[in-house]
């Protein structure tokens, strides 16, 4: 169980988060979705570890993540909202490196690396150099990149940004197989497909978990309705 609890963040001063709990079961795609603004890469920074926060605490497996944060960060994988790739390498070559840097053995890395490349459907352009790749395209090398290592928690900052339509259809199926050894937490504005592969929407408002909604059995309209009228802040 990844669990956080009561975190709260300032930026100089002017706090952009506020008291934000949630628990992400293993095997769940909990999503959080904001406009602009509310606090959505703030938040996986913090989870990231990139940003320490004011107060607050996160557990994993009722463990004290950010006590031991070494040990915590091997158990992460972090899509940033601005991926930063070599853009000299090939994508094969680049994920090859990324897992030798994150202490994968030589002759595991192979089947790492194969094994994210299948999941994420990137297998034609494994000799592609990076620089010249669409922004989706990097995105996905980026995911590939996070989900190497089989993280337990999986950290997904705006998922669906710059992925043209058919790898946004797809996007679920990635997510389902990797919900089998992640907790995923997403976030970003896409409410229709948060619906139809979320376990659970957050709706982030002003640093503030405003509303949640169920969305494991439910139907996706149902889901969609329910997460807009919490965005427009309609008491449900
Ligand atoms: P979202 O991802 O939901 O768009 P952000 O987490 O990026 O929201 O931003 C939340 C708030 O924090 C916004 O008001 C934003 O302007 C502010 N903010 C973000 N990054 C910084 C920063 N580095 N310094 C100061 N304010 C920031």
């Amino acid at each position: 169980m990844y669990e956080v609890r009561n975190l709260a963040f300032s930026y100089r001063g002017r706090q952009v988060l506020r008291d934000v709990s949630f628990v992400v079961s293993p095997g769940e795609i909990v999503s959080v979705a904001g406009s602009n603004g509310a606090g959505k890469t703030t938040l996986l920074k913090i989870l990231a570890t990139v940003l320490e926060p004011d107060s607050g605490r996160i557990f994993v497996e009722g463990a004290d993540a950010l006590a031991r944060p070494v040990k915590y960060r091997r158990q992460l994988g972090y899509m940033p909202e601005n991926p930063a790739l070599y853009g000299d390498m090939t994508v094969k070559s680049y994920l090859e490196y990324r897992a030798a840097l994150k202490g994968e053995k030589d002759k595991r890395i192979r089947r790492r690396v194969s094994e994210a490349v299948e999941i994420c459907q990137i297998g034609d352009m494994l000799k592609s150099r990076i620089a010249p790749l669409s922004f989706g395209m990097k995105r996905r090398v980026s995911f590939a990149d996070a989900i190497l290592m089989r993280p337990k928690i999986l950290l997904l900052d705006d998922f669906l940004a710059g992925l043209d339509s058919s790898a946004r259809e797809s996007a679920g199926a990635w997510l389902s197989t990797v919900a089998a050894f992640s907790s995923v937490v997403v976030t970003g504005h896409e409410i229709e497909d948060f619906a139809r592969w979320s376990t659970r929407i957050l709706v982030l408002s002003q640093g503030e978990v405003s509303a949640t909604v169920e969305a494991a059995g439910a139907s996706g309209d149902e889901v969609v309705r329910r997460t807009l009228a919490a965005l427009k802040g309609v008491n449900q």
